[in-house]
């Protein structure tokens, strides 16, 4: 079975790029599908300030050209486009089958690392006014809306990111969100409340996105407040909508297990599927922490999880220079049994 990967890994933020440096320097020489637009969404980001080891702050996207980097170095092999269909085997050494258009791939595991998308407000005017005026990156767009007045949705610190960065470009940037109490942390709030272009709007809903020509650009919003019922129709050139994310698990989410919110379901405290030698890590499984850093180490720990699996199941040739001892049994079992 020459043809037979020993590790395929879908996607390519911080989970994807950190299983394929372990499972890279454990001879796997894994091949990552990671995607068209590979980096996942710290592509989109400015500054990253919290992730260990870069005192002075490191910009998303050179953050993720450093983390492939090093997963290449140690022999990772890239496909740069989507997957775009998965047959996951349901038996304990089974091969597993991904396909990237008419091309297909076949490997003794697959790690699931697809991350998780930008989430849709889902008002009138938004799906429509996509591209005009509606966006969900301010750090792609901002520069288009220089001198404008701009709507940031959200109260996380997503939002607040989202708010500063614009704040440089924007002739306002007003924040309206459906709460007073804000999600975002102190300082980001703090940050955002000092900028002198920054208004916030609260408690208020975005009812409609508006273009005032059919086919045109979007030209204002109305806003309501859910407590007085009162509405206001604003002028806004810009929208910009910063309500969190939700994971981008169409792919297998009919052959391994999700939640009710399409998360990927692991078992215990390992990152193991229902399915046998199918691991997930990063945003696809995780709606609790979402940092960069937690991700990255679910990353490790599927590649991990992985090669204990190669490793353990019988029928499947162990890689060489593996060490021989299983993993215990309780590795794998769910975390009411663990307590
Ligand atoms: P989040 O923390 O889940 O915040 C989402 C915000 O959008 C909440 O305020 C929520 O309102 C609001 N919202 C959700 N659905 C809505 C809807 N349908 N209509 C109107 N408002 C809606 O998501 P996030 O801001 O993307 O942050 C995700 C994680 O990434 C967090 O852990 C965050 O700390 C982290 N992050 C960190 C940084 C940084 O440190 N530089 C930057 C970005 C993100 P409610 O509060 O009412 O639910």
């Amino acid at each position: 079975m020459a043809d037979v990967e020993q590790v395929i890994i879908i996607g390519s933020g911080p989970a994807g790029y950190t299983a394929a440096l372990y499972t890279s320097r454990a001879n796997l020489a894994p091949l990552m599908i990671e995607g068209f637009a590979w980096g996942g969404l710290l592509q989109q980001t400015t500054e990253v300030e919290n992730y260990p080891g870069y005192p002075e702050g490191i910009m998303g996207p050179e953050m993720m050209q450093q983390l492939r980097d090093q997963a290449e170095r140690f022999g990772t092999r890239f496909i740069t486009d989507d997957a775009t269909r998965v047959e996951l085997a349901t038996e304990p050494g089974g091969v597993h089958r991904v396909w990237v258009g008419d091309d297909s791939y076949q490997a003794r595991t697959v790690i699931l690392a697809t991350g998780a998308q930008h989430k849709k407000l889902g008002a009138p005017g938004e799906e429509e006014l996509g591209g005009r005026g509606v966006s969900y990156c301010a750090t792609c767009d901002a520069a288009f809306f220089r001198d404008k007045e701009t709507l940031i949705v959200g109260g996380g610190d997503s939002a607040m990111e989202e708010a500063i960065f614009l704040s440089k470009f924007a002739k306002t940037v007003t924040v309206v969100h459906r709460r007073d109490e804000f999600r975002a942390s102190r300082i980001m709030l703090d940050r955002a409340r000092a900028s002198e272009n920054i208004v916030f709007m609260t408690p208020y809903l975005v009812e409609e996105l508006l273009a005032e020509v059919q086919g045109g650009p979007l030209t204002h919003a109305t806003l309501r407040n859910p407590e007085t019922g009162e509405a206001r129709d604003c002028r806004f050139d810009g929208a910009f909508i910063a309500i969190g994310h939700e994971p981008q698990s169409e792919l297998f989410a009919e052959q391994v297990e999700v939640d009710d919110g399409g998360y990927v379901v692991t078992e215990g405290k390992s990152t193991r599927t229902k399915l046998p030698g199918v691991f997930a890590a990063g945003d696809v499984v995780d709606h609790t922490y979402r940092q960069a850093v937690t991700a990255a180490g679910s990353g490790c720990q599927a590649a991990l999880d992985a090669e204990w699996y190669l490793r353990d199941t019988p029928g499947v040739p162990v890689p060489e220079g593996m060490p021989a001892a299983p993993v215990p049994e309780s590795h794998w079992a769910p975390a009411a049994a663990q307590a």
